[in-house]
């Protein structure tokens, strides 16, 4: 039997064909053992017209090797297509959405250097459920579902996370001063899990003061864990105070299968150009390698990227003069990395 991890892979669109092959070049070089499962996503499949942008033997895929990395698509324009991250996320119950926002001083500008917080999105609930209804010709709603299962399992996620990574405390961020209910019962839950962690720091920020300490103060911050929609608020901008909104990965998890990418979308301005930083895409493949079991590789391959860096050998995004050696491309970037695995 292949000791090999079989992980399912989309090239996606725009940018994403070429950062996915700089990604799967580094790996390979680096010594993963990895097999791949290609589906086709994004923009062609919209056009074929399947409204969620990917095809039935692609969700077969994912039941079967449970891992994916993900290029960005490319969305078209107009009504009827569906977010494919969020029919991939319901479909296979990818509760938690994983942002760590690292500052790369002084090889990403930011002022900020201090900065590595892991933010942790509820990626089902809440606004997000899908209850939306028209009440009158002029009122709509939508309403805010907050259970106490899905903040358990999220609140108890980020606690194993801050444990397994020896991060020392976890910030809860909630409105619950106004809604009392709903919000008070994930800051109750939070509360209640916290006791089964004595040796991790716990807080409760209000989620707009603590929104404002994040582009204040990002380095007060450790793991924060937060409700859908705030999460999806605070994890730009943390990503944006750090400076490397194109260097950042994300992963979210479920209880079996698990999706990694980049932040980034699919740069259509310069596809085909050999000009896209894949750093984004590698994160998310180091996140990946670390879920499946293959750490030493992450570990090999995340030095090595971060040699590259400290070379000064930088893709046009994160290239500065008096501070870069060298300009290159997307190929040639990760041509450097292996260099220095
Ligand atoms: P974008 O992130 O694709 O691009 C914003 C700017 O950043 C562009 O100038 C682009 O050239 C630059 N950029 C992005 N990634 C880069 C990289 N790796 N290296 C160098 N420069 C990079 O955002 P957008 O232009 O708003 O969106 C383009 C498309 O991507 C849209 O169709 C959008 O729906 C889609 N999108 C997809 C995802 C996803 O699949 N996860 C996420 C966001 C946006």
């Amino acid at each position: 039997m292949s000791s090999k991890t079989k992980i399912t892979v989309a090239y996606g669109d725009g940018i994403g064909p070429e950062i996915m092959q700089a990604t799967l070049d580094i790996l390979e070089a680096a010594g993963a053992q990895l097999e791949y499962d290609v589906i086709e996503i994004g923009e062609k499949v919209y056009l074929k017209g399947i409204s969620s942008g990917m095809e039935p033997k692609a969700f077969q895929s994912l039941r079967d090797t449970k891992v994916f990395l993900k290029s960005p698509i490319t969305t078209p324009q107009g009504g009827g297509f569906k977010s494919l991250n969020v029919t991939t996320r319901k479909s296979f119950g990818l509760f938690a959405n994983v942002r760590p926002c690292k500052a790369y001083h002084p090889f990403v500008k930011t002022h900020f250097p201090k900065t590595d917080m892991v933010i942790i999105r509820e990626n089902e609930e809440d606004l997000y459920a899908g209850i939306e209804h028209r009440q009158t010709e002029e009122v709509y709603q939508t309403l805010k579902l907050i259970s106490q299962p899905g903040s358990e399992k999220i609140v108890r996620y980020a606690f194993e996370y801050a444990k397994k990574y020896g991060r020392k405390k976890v910030t809860c961020m909630t409105k619950d001063n106004i809604m009392k209910l709903a919000d008070g019962l994930f800051h109750k839950t939070f509360d209640e899990i916290a006791k089964e962690y004595p040796e991790i720091e716990t807080d409760h920020k209000i989620i707009d003061i603590g929104s404002a300490l994040i582009a204040e103060r990002p380095e007060i911050f450790d793991v924060i864990v937060t409700l859908n929609l705030y999460g999806d608020i605070i994890s730009d901008i943390a990503a944006q105070v750090t400076g490397s909104v194109g260097l950042g990965g994300s992963a979210n998890v479920g209880a079996e299968v698990a999706m990694f990418e980049a932040i980034h979308g699919s740069a259509p301005d310069i596809a085909g150009m050999d000009m896209a930083n894949p750093s984004g895409l590698l994160n998310g493949a180091i996140s990946m390698l670390v879920h499946i079991g293959q750490p030493e590789v992450a570990e090999k391959v995340a030095n090595a990227w971060m040699k590259t860096l400290e070379d000064g050998i930088h893709t046009g995004d994160i290239y500065q003069e008096g501070l870069s050696s060298q300009k290159v491309g997307t190929k040639a970037f990760a041509q450097a990395v292996i260099d220095r695995l």
